[in-house]
């Protein structure tokens, strides 16, 4: 192995990958057996750069030569880059030698199209395949499926990788037909379809078999652009729990578009996507996914945009002032779980804690409840703060002043108008 030229590489070739921001690792269960290398439980830890992008596993592009020309990629054939290709043992040397030196935990592994999609997924494929079976590699891999790469090909992914993902790109066919003219959305919903049916079948035959071979443990998952096209909060929302709903997505992941390219399809060189509104995107996906709320509640034709100033929680209850204040003694879960400053856990706490004694403030916060957030939306045992007459815009006023939320100066202009 000609090391500078493996440098080389790998310098061109994870700059490249940096962009895919799906790579966390949670959800496999892969245990170290045989004396093997690697362990992929739940709690393998990821780092992230400072801007947000994940970095704990090898993260790399097997090749960023392409025969597309998706608009927003530094990959496209019509860029003037320099390019690069691993082989496949190279990629193999390089994951075992990074995991034996402790620098990572995993790999992450993705590719341009070198010739179509069956020709690279192969290649993919044989690098998983040779980890586990020639090196017994028992770390994370997670494999970028190609779109279009057959059912075969597909099938051999999830018995050697922990995760699969195909990326849908554009949140909707019109933005993927601007942008990416090559790639069209049934050769990613194809694969997706194929996959939640193996991982399906593969759970059941587990439950009867112990000793079936795993099939994609972690699941699969996406990624959206956001911001390269026009779509609204609505429609990627909207997109993001069809895929949920009708693929049993493990994670939907929004990556806000980074302008490094000029193509008068795209938007301006300057005008990066916040990463608030990534942030509110991954907390609107929570809310859908862990605390009951339907799209419609969050975002709608009338109001497409996320707040950016206020988490969307906050958003809908000040919206809603009408469902307020609940008895936090009496109320149900499901109406607990919607006051903003009550996660999840704390909400379950309050359930349970009630069945011995009424709470109030003393007991919420030891529970965990954010009061000075809660207390505008509920009552309990104690008395000494009531809501009375408040509004929702004067409650936004107050939570504003009084957070110290690194998005606050977002809002400081709007904060003025009340
Ligand atoms: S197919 Fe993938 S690598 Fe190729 S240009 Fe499109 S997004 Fe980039």
């Amino acid at each position: 192995m000609n090391a500078e030229r493996i440098t080389e590489k790998l310098n061109i070739l994870a700059d490249a990958a940096k962009y895919d921001v799906s790579c966390a690792s949670s959800g496999s269960k892969r245990e170290n057996h045989n004396k093997g290398l690697g362990n992929a439980s739940n709690g393998i830890c990821h780092s992230y750069t400072e801007d947000g992008r994940c970095v704990s596993l090898l993260k790399i592009l097997l090749t960023n030569h392409c025969i597309f020309d998706c608009a927003y990629c530094v990959s496209r054939k019509s860029n003037d880059i320099k390019r690069a290709a691993f082989t496949v043992q190279e990629v193999v040397d390089l994951t075992i030698n990074f995991y034996r030196r402790n620098y990572i935990e995993g790999l992450f592994l993705s590719s341009g199209i070198f010739k179509d999609a069956d020709y690279t997924m192969e290649r993919l494929v044989l690098i998983a395949k040779k980890l586990r079976t020639e090196h017994n590699f028992n770390g994370y891999i997670h494999l970028k499926s190609i779109p279009g790469a057959s059912d075969e090909l597909m099938r051999e992914a999830g018995l050697y990788a922990d995760r699969l993902s195909i990326n849908l790109e554009m949140p909707t066919e019109e933005g993927l037909k601007l942008l990416a003219p090559d790639k069209n959305r049934k050769d990613m919903i194809e694969p997706m379809d194929f996959l939640k049916t193996e991982i399906i079948r593969n759970t059941e035959e587990k439950k009867l078999f112990k000793k079936a071979p795993m099939f994609a443990p972690a699941g699969q998952s996406t990624q959206v652009i956001v911001g390269a096209t026009r779509e609204d909060d609505h429609q990627i929302l909207y997109t993001a729990n069809h895929f949920y709903r009708n693929y049993n997505l493990k994670r939907v992941y929004y990556s806000g578009y980074v302008p490094v390219l000029t193509d008068s399809r795209l938007p301006a060189l300057n005008t990066s996507v916040p990463m608030v509104r990534e942030n509110r995107l991954y907390q609107a996906d929570w809310l859908m996914r862990f605390y009951g709320f339907k799209v419609h509640e969050i975002v709608n034709r009338q109001q497409p945009l996320l707040d950016l100033d206020i988490d969307p929680k906050l958003s809908w209850a000040i919206r809603n002032m009408h469902f307020f204040p609940i008895d936090i003694n009496q109320a149900d879960l499901q109406m607990i779980l919607r006051v903003p400053g009550i996660g999840v856990e704390s909400a379950n706490k309050i359930v349970k804690a009630r069945n011995f004694a009424r709470l109030g403030w003393e007991q919420l916060k030891k529970i965990g409840v954010a009061i000075n957030r809660a207390k505008y939306f509920i009552t309990c045992k104690s008395n000494d703060f009531e809501r009375r007459d408040l509004t929702g815009t004067k409650i936004k006023q107050f939570i504003l002043a009084e957070s110290h939320s690194k998005y606050l100066k977002n809002s400081q202009s709007q904060l003025s108008m009340f």
